[in-house]
């Protein structure tokens, strides 16, 4: 599988999952467009691209803005070019118990998470449907797909990214572009260290580790791929085997 010659961006690439996904795309030979809010983490995401030979720029900005995300795309299109790979990944977490939920968290989670991947893809799909290819790969949750205490408006949001993920794919199905997620599991990254205690979580796993950002870059890599022209509005879990049993 090769990614030559495609140019991708990733949100929240600057650490964590994002860090990885990007770090693989590029490793595939795509030219890779490293957004996050932080700008030392998307610089460092690209220091370590171009050490190992790959292409990539790091832009700044609020991937749940819309016109910082106007602005990054304007400056992604000019540096790399048309952009036919999107990997809506930057997402945040603020772990509280229902009957304590705030409406102000409740905000912050829906619109970093959900309005976050609406309003990236909205500006990008143009240049799909202009190449007549396109792939779009979301990062939901496994919590969307099974319920987690503490969590309801995280879980939320990722079942609200499932549901864009499959309507974007019905929508797009005639312009060549694919639309996909990939929920983690529990992966060992400084969000989920935030909140557990990974060590000790990892135990309770069925392959008794936590998953790594890389197991989550490599599911992307495939559906980014040519190879996976006919996969589309699916879910690839990548959670260690953690609902088998
Ligand atoms: P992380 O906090 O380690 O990294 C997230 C990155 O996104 C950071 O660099 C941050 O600066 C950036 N970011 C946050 N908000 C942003 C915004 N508005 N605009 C641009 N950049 C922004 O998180 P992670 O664990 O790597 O998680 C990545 C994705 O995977 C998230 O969507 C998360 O919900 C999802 N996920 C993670 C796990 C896990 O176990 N770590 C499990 C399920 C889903």
């Amino acid at each position: 599988m090769s990614l030559d010659g495609k140019i991708a961006v990733v949100t929240g690439g600057g650490r964590g999952i994002g860090q990885a996904i990007a770090t693989v795309l590029a490793a595939q030979g795509a030219a890779v467009a490293v957004w996050d809010l932080n700008p030392e983490g998307a610089e460092k995401t690209v220091a370590e691209i171009r050490a190992a030979g790959g292409t990539a720029i790091a832009v700044a900005g609020d991937a749940a803005d819309a016109d910082a995300v106007a602005a990054a795309a304007a400056r992604t299109r000019a540096e790399l070019g048309p952009v036919t790979i999107l990997v809506n990944n930057a997402g945040i977490n603020e772990s509280e118990p229902f009957t304590s939920l705030s409406e102000e968290s409740w905000d912050r989670v829906i619109r970093i998470n959900l309005k976050g991947p609406f309003l990236v893809t909205k500006e990008l799909v143009p240049d799909m449907v202009a190449a007549g290819w396109g792939r779009i790969i979301n990062i939901s949750s496994s919590s969307a797909q099974t319920g987690a205490p503490a969590m309801a408006h995280y879980a939320s949001s990722k079942g609200g990214v499932i549901g864009l993920t499959k309507a974007l794919a019905v929508e797009f199905i005639e312009n060549g572009i694919t639309v996909n997620h990939v929920p983690p599991g529990f992966i060992d990254t400084p969000l989920s260290r935030q909140s557990i205690d990974v060590d000790a979580a990892a135990a309770f796993m069925p392959m008794k580790r936590a998953g790594t950002p890389e197991d989550i870059g490599y599911a992307v890599a495939y559906l980014a791929s040519e190879e996976a022209g006919y996969v589309t509005g699916q879910t690839l879990s990548v959670n260690g085997g953690r609902y088998l049993f």
